[in-house]
């Protein structure tokens, strides 16, 4: 049979296939079906869009406009040919935790519906998107179209499956020319008996970690071929696997020119239980990944009555004291100009229990971090979405995005100016400079260009760049989130 996977990406709270990351979806999943004996091909939705909507050409944009990344992220294939011969086609999909996204836009069920409805072919959607699909924080999934797809079908692996397809799929990175960071998985489900009340992970998966030599391999699979960008991010914890330490010293023991290794979602209660034991992990983390690396602290909320109401996985000391422990090892400034290893904060609006207090208390908390001149390298405020099967969905559903929405732009805009804007300015202080910043897209006359890494800070740099480069770059201002650049050799 001749597969053709249609990656239209997925960003989950452990996990993101977002380019320029690759997720972990369509590499297994190709795995598994070469293993059978089947060809498979890899596309992505922007392949499609180019084909079926812009009649397949790709536009330079003209000093006016901006980049298209609806069609960015194209394999420069043959696409019409590939479908045409396509006898099944597996769309993966899903977004739970919408960001906002530089250089690529995932596919709704809606939009994949359009694009594919004609194919002759069978059809199966899979992807995070079988629990539902929401690219807009606040609002409720999109469920699946039965009509659309001849089947919804999860291929849910077990890790000694995984051990063999991760292996054999990473040859998909083969059909993808563009520079891509190698999403790599640790573990699956948490260590939270009753999880937080909107996570759709523990709904999905139970507590299991993948053994160290098997993720070794695969990473060695893609370094093979030359892919030198990883990050450890499909994990709710990357603190909770237990050889942690040894692994990322295998890593960089074993692939010496890997160019990134950075780490995502960490517990900031298991920092606390690590540095009691003399931070082994935190120290691994600082000397063997790779600097402006990121420990994603999913506080949510810094307000007791909020925390207690959805069993989120820290108190608002809690993640305090794990922000003051990760700077004391990790603020020293790296080789990349940005410090090693700092804490990031995630923010959700919307939660049971949420008022006015809950900003008060988020505000007071941020503040103290800033005013005891504690790092932390982002915050990310979203607004929940809501999935079904979630003590969220169940016990009050939309209540509180519906009571509090009206104030969310203004709690938003007070972080952003109040702790967002003097932070960014003590990160990277004008002047300071970052190295390697790749080019990535245009708007009018600036050139936007990231370092590749996990939450990469955005760089405007005046004039037009050729694109797909690296720069080293001077930081010359601060806007809110980012920073204005210019080119130092
Ligand atoms: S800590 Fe909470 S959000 Fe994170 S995986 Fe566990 S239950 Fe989900």
């Amino acid at each position: 049979m001749r597969y053709t996977i249609l990656d239209c990406y997925t960003d989950e709270p452990a996990g993101l296939g977002v380019p320029p990351y690759l997720g972990i979806y369509p590499r297994y999943l190709a795995g598994y079906l070469l293993g059978q004996g089947h060809k498979v091909n890899y596309l992505t939705i922007d392949d499609l869009r180019l084909i079926r909507i812009y009649n397949n050409i790709k536009k330079e944009p003209t000093e006016k406009e901006k980049t298209n990344i609806r069609i960015y992220n194209t394999t420069g294939r043959d696409v019409q040919d590939l479908l045409d011969k396509t006898n099944i086609l597996i769309v993966i999909l899903g977004v739970h935790v919408p960001g906002k996204y530089l250089s690529a836009i995932p596919g709704t069920l809606r939009e994949i519906a359009s694009l594919i409805k004609d194919m002759p072919c069978k059809k199966i959607l899979s992807g995070p998107a079988i629990y539902g699909t929401q690219l807009e924080g606040g609002k409720f999934f999109e469920k699946a179209r039965t009509d659309i797809f001849d089947e919804i079908k999860e291929f849910r692996f077990s890790y000694d499956e995984i051990a063999e397809y991760a292996l054999k799929g990473a040859i998909i990175a083969k059909q993808i020319p563009q520079l891509r960071i190698i999403e790599i998985e640790t573990s699956r489900g948490c260590s939270r008996k009753r999880g937080c009340s909107f996570c759709t992970e523990i709904l999905k998966s139970q507590l299991q970690f993948r053994k160290a030599k098997d993720i070794l391999a695969e990473i060695k699979e893609f370094y093979s071929q030359g892919r030198m960008y990883f990050r450890l991010g499909k994990q709710s914890c990357f603190y909770a696997y237990p050889e942690a330490a040894k692994l990322l010293k295998s890593i960089r023991t074993q692939c010496k020119k890997i160019k990134i290794l950075h780490i995502d979602n960490v517990n900031p209660a298991n920092v606390i239980s690590d540095e009691k034991k003399g931070s082994p992990i935190t120290k691994a983390i600082v000397k063997y990944c790779t600097a402006g690396n990121v420990a994603a602290f999913g506080a949510e909320s810094f307000d007791p009555v909020v925390s207690r109401e959805n069993n989120l996985n820290s108190s608002a000391e809690t993640t305090y004291k794990a922000v003051e422990i990760l700077n004391r090892y990790g603020a020293e400034r790296g080789e990349n100009g940005l410090p090693k290893f700092l804490p990031g904060i995630n923010i959700l609006f919307g939660l049971k229990g949420e008022s006015k207090k809950t900003h008060e208390e988020n505000i007071q908390w941020l503040k103290r971090m800033i005013d005891n001149d504690l790092l932390i390298r982002r915050i990310n405020i979203r607004q929940v979405s809501i999935f079904e099967g979630t003590r969220l969905y169940e016990e009050c559903g939309n209540k509180y995005l519906r009571k509090n929405r009206k104030y969310y732009w203004k709690w938003r805009n007070e972080i952003r100016q109040e702790i967002d804007s003097p932070m960014l300015k003590k990160l990277v202080p004008a002047g300071t400079v970052l190295k390697d910043a790749y080019s990535e897209i245009y708007d009018g006359k600036t050139t936007f260009m990231r370092q590749i890494g996990t939450y990469p800070l955005i760089i405007g740099v005046k004039g037009r760049f050729p694109l797909n480069r690296f720069y080293n770059l001077k930081v010359t201002g601060h806007m809110l989130r980012s920073v204005i650049g210019e080119v130092v050799e």
